[in-house]
């Protein structure tokens, strides 16, 4: 899952990323408006934190072009705390939720992957495709109950994968969903990642359309 952060205060910024990270996300992160509003507007994310007090060009302004534009993904933003006002203004510009400073990690990624999961659909944080249970709070991925090791790019991988709805998900949307931007990109890595997948979980979960991508779709066993 990947993440856009924009927020210009550098210890919040570190303190986020470390915890995203550690979560399973892929973040990146810029301290101005006017990069995220480029980023927001031409990459892919799976949600935006998105802080409102920006330089350059504050976050509402940011939202509001985004909107304007058609950009439907879905953005959390970061207020001020008791600044009602604010939040309202946040909310009719089309941010789909909101937290005040400071607030609690825990809560952050809460919201974040309540925001996800309406995104795409997904009622509850536990998918389960065929008898493979993957628990997305805990990072956590079991078949018929027994427990599997996954790598963080692995379960990366799959929990991108289960949340496509069984879509055909392209190589190249895939390798942009695990790898930063600046990771030397080599599409054979998306394929060893998959092989290593089938391995661990059966051959059959992650399905390959040939010149098209790859597909797990839900009951697919
Ligand atoms: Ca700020």
């Amino acid at each position: 899952m990947r993440i856009l952060l924009v927020e210009d205060d550098p210890l919040i910024s570190r303190n986020v990323r470390d915890v995203l990270e550690r979560n399973g996300y892929l973040v990146e992160q810029v301290d101005n408006g006017e990069d995220a509003w480029f980023l927001g507007d031409t990459e892919d994310y799976a949600a935006i934190i998105l802080d409102l007090g920006l330089p350059v060009l504050d976050g509402l302004s940011v939202l509001k072009r985004w909107r304007e534009n058609g950009q439907r993904l879905p953005v959390l933003i970061l207020t001020a705390r008791g600044d009602w006002a604010e939040r309202v203004e946040g909310i009719d510009a089309g941010a789909d939720d909101y937290l005040a400073k400071p607030f609690q990690m825990a809560e952050l990624l809460a919201r974040l992957r309540a925001l996800i999961r309406r995104s795409s659909g997904q009622a509850s944080s536990i998918i389960s495709v065929g008898n493979i249970r993957i628990d997305t709070i805990h990072q956590a991925v079991s078949i018929d109950g027994q427990p599997v090791k996954l790598t963080p790019m692995e379960m990366r991988c799959l929990t991108y994968l289960a949340t496509q709805d069984g879509r055909v998900v392209s190589q190249m949307e895939l390798t942009d969903q695990l790898y930063a931007q600046d990771f030397e990109r080599d599409s054979n890595s998306v394929e060893v990642l998959v092989g290593r997948l089938r391995k661990k979980l059966g051959p059959n979960i992650i399905k390959t359309k040939r010149g098209f991508g790859y597909i797990l779709e839900n009951g697919a066993l």
